[in-house]
């Protein structure tokens, strides 16, 4: 592993580097940020500089050496992950810890443990662990990793140094894509759009293991629809919404974009345009769009969607939203009743 193949946070990535460096590796860290932005991954390169041989002559692990091989292949004896599959982590979990910690390591000069979800200790286990970090051996380095520094007990906090996961912004998403995916610009664009700067989930879209661009597809042609039909499409939709009552905050927010998007448009500001692979369609519906309402109604999607959970009439607020979508997309009628 690389630090490079990871996105963004170059100053943790410089100042872990130069703990490294500068032998002043501390025995414990917290990576506090949301899910999703590679904090996991940052926790392996980091460990794996710690066991690579030959570390220090560009500043990334070798990638070359017996400890770098094994740990690219996850087999290094000294790397210990607990809680891999992010469930609630137990005393038990953490007494076989402490044994691990206890002994001197298998063949690198230290050992690594990195601890997933780490807010997800019980209070005895983090009891337990407390301990630990009152006195911990020089030869192990523990990395917690936790979407919410508050959850963990200060006490733990207070003894470990904590480093915070900035947000990526949207142009690194956009060049790491690019260059470790084969995607143009405009696909890196809106795949980094719709991660909401989270990495990984830029990633899965670009890879298509998560399925917004699917979504999107779909909506954005049940849309055109919508506009091109008479109010009896509301009722062809009524299935679809009805599947999609779980997923529906994302199928409004992907309108709510659309919207966004023809709107801006409509007012010749076309760089703007975050799906800029439909920039033809939304050209197209530019034209069918009111411009003196369009305001209203991406206000009105933001109040569905912050109220469609607990909404018990579901179905009703559906049918409005779309009749609202028909009200701005009709302006000319003369002309898209021709299509
Ligand atoms: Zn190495």
């Amino acid at each position: 592993m690389y630090y490079s193949d990871i996105a963004g946070q170059n100053d943790t990535k410089k100042s872990l580097i130069n703990t490294i460096n500068s032998d002043n590796v501390s025995h414990c860290y917290i990576f506090e940020g949301p899910k999703g932005m590679g904090k996991y991954e940052l926790s392996l390169v980091f460990a794996q500089s710690l066991f690579c041989t030959d570390f220090k002559v560009n500043d990334e692990p070798c990638n070359v050496c017996v400890d770098c091989v094994k740990f690219n292949s996850m087999n290094h004896p000294d790397l210990h992950v607990i809680n891999s599959d992010e469930k609630t982590i137990k005393r038990e979990d953490i007494d076989t810890l402490i044994e691990s910690i206890n002994k001197k390591p298998y063949e690198a000069s230290r050992k690594v443990y990195i601890i997933k979800d780490s807010h997800e200790m019980t209070p005895q286990a983090a009891n337990t662990f407390l301990k630990t970090l009152e006195e911990p051996p020089r030869d192990s380095v523990i990395i917690l990793l936790t979407n919410n520094v508050n959850l963990l007990i200060p006490t733990i906090v207070s003894r470990c140094q904590v480093i915070k996961f900035k947000d990526i912004n949207k142009n690194e998403i956009i060049n790491f894509l690019m260059e470790k995916y084969d995607i143009d610009s405009v696909m890196a664009a809106v795949a980094a759009y719709y991660s909401k700067g989270i990495l990984n989930k830029a990633i899965n879209i670009v890879t298509k293991n998560d399925d917004i661009m699917e979504k999107r597809k779909v909506v954005i042609e049940l849309f055109d629809r919508i506009i091109k039909t008479d109010s009896g499409i509301i009722f062809d939709c009524e299935n679809y919404f009805e599947e999609q009552k779980d997923n529906i905050d994302e199928i409004i927010e992907i309108i709510m974009l659309w919207v966004r998007d023809v709107a801006f448009v409509k007012n010749k500001m076309e760089g703007l345009l975050i799906n800029k692979d439909y920039l033809e369609l939304a050209r197209e519906h530019a034209k069918y769009m009111r411009n003196d309402v369009a305001g209203d109604l991406i206000e009105k999607l933001q109040r569905i969607s912050d109220n469609i959970k607990n909404n018990v009439n579901y179905k009703l607020t559906i049918d409005r939203m779309l009749l609202k979508i028909q009200e701005v997309f009709k302006y000319d009628k003369g002309s898209w009743r021709k299509i």
